[in-house]
């Protein structure tokens, strides 16, 4: 367990932003209320007081291959519990959730870049201001192509949203003028290795009463249409989704795309790796299936340049990866102004990045099955109360900010076994 406060009494730059018109209150859409009394009357926090993290690695159940890594390397899927703390005594908390078998960010990064980077920059910011925060965050830790270590910056930006929910008495949906939203039905991920583990995997997921499948295809496009071909008879009317995870070369998706399409396959996310950028403009002129993307689509600006460019139908969205709530959910408007097709995944999310999430699909009104398999295939939790899917299908928190409560006894303890499982400090 670390502490990244840092004793930092620079002046914070307090921004009055557009605020909206909640049930009679006036709540903030992006900013500081313009109106003090939202909850009880008391004054709101000013600045950010003191920021800690929290690495862990929470166990998981049945085999996934991102979780898994070279000989000898740490079990577990890793996560940095993020907990921030305002000038008055107000408290939100955030989780990054790293894989990297899945990006380039790992557990011990995306821990040293909150702890070294961002803390200090952020220590006196005024918690309300997202713009200001976002800014300070890309300014000490650069870009590449895209918005840097996004992951590890969405645990940042769900702990502010979390404090500011907290402080104002508002869940996330009402801070957003947005309608709370019901529960969100998932689908079941399969990854099996032979085909043979096909019928005990749908059959898992059907006896918790998932109906919906996501599969991981790639690289090997014989095996792809063969499972498919197979879930697709046990599952004749769920929504079958198919992910590659970028793991095909452009000809081979082009090849594939038809065939998954025979098979009963609805759409393809991410055939090929993101900077593909011809592959993508073809497999879409293709029309075979409809084509989402995930990785690659980090900040509004990329979602906008890949719109224009004509690679794509939809997007698998995941505010883990485009740098927290605030930049998930300018593009999921991005995309409803499109016309195009918004989906709902995750990163594997445990607890508080999987409450998140929900907190946005849920207001957006997602339309179809989401895969977060967090319930899938994580083990522990460390909230008071776990977020549990019932009959396939997860419930949205409706309390203020994400609308759960972190055990910090629990959490405790799985820091502490997580050391022993190889997280840093
Ligand atoms: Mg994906």
């Amino acid at each position: 367990m670390t502490d990244g406060a840092v004793g930092d009494d620079r002046m914070t730059r307090r921004t009055l932003l557009a605020s909206a018109t909640v049930g009679g209150l006036t709540g903030c859409a992006l900013g500081r209320p313009r109106v003090a009394a939202v909850s009880g009357g008391g004054r709101l926090p000013t600045r950010i007081d003191r920021i800690q993290t929290f690495p862990v690695r929470y166990p998981t159940i049945g085999y996934f291959k991102f979780f898994e890594g070279p000989p000898g390397s740490p079990s577990g899927r890793p996560a940095v519990l993020v907990k921030i703390t305002a000038d008055d005594g107000t408290f939100g908390w955030g989780e990054s959730v790293p894989i990297p078998r899945w990006s380039y960010e790992t557990l011990e990064s995306a821990a040293s870049t909150i702890e070294k980077y961002l803390a200090p920059a952020l220590i006196g910011v005024d918690p309300f201001d997202l713009t200001a925060v976002h800014r300070i965050m890309d300014l000490n830790i650069a870009p590449g192509f895209s918005k840097g270590a996004p992951i590890t910056k969405s645990g940042i930006d769900m702990a502010l949203h979390d404090l500011c929910g907290r402080a104002t008495g508002l869940s996330l949906a009402q801070r957003w003028g947005r309608p709370q939203g019901g529960s969100i039905s998932l689908s079941w991920t399969l990854n099996p290795r032979k085909l043979d583990e096909i019928g005990p995997l749908v059959e898992a997921g059907r006896k918790r009463g998932y109906t919906n499948f996501n599969v991981k295809v790639a690289p090997d496009p014989r095996f792809d249409v063969a499972m498919c071909r197979r879930v697709r008879k046990l599952v004749p009317d769920g929504f079958l989704w198919a992910d590659a995870n970028g793991g095909y070369d452009p000809a081979t998706a082009m090849a594939v795309a038809p065939k998954l399409a025979d098979v009963g396959v609805d759409v393809l996310e991410q055939p090929v790796r993101p900077n593909r950028i011809s592959a993508y403009r073809a497999l879409r002129r293709q029309g075979a299936l409809p084509i989402l993307m995930d990785e690659g689509v980090v900040s509004p600006a990329d979602l906008i340049t890949f719109l224009r460019q004509d690679m794509l139908d939809g997007v698998a969205m995941k505010p883990a990866r485009c740098g927290g709530l605030e930049p998930a959910r300018r593009q999921v408007e991005i995309l409803e102004d499109a016309g195009l097709l918004f989906l709902g995944s995750g990163l594997t999310d445990p607890d508080v990045s999987l409450a998140a999430t929900l907190a946005l699909y849920g207001s957006y009104k997602l339309a179809r099955p989401a895969a977060l398999n967090g319930p899938q295939f994580l083990a522990e939790s460390v909230l008071k109360t776990r977020l549990t899917a019932k009959d396939g299908k997860l419930a949205v928190p409706t309390g203020p900010g994400l609308g759960i409560e972190v055990d910090e006894r629990k959490l405790a303890d799985l820091v502490r076994r997580s050391r022993g499982a190889g997280s840093p400090k």
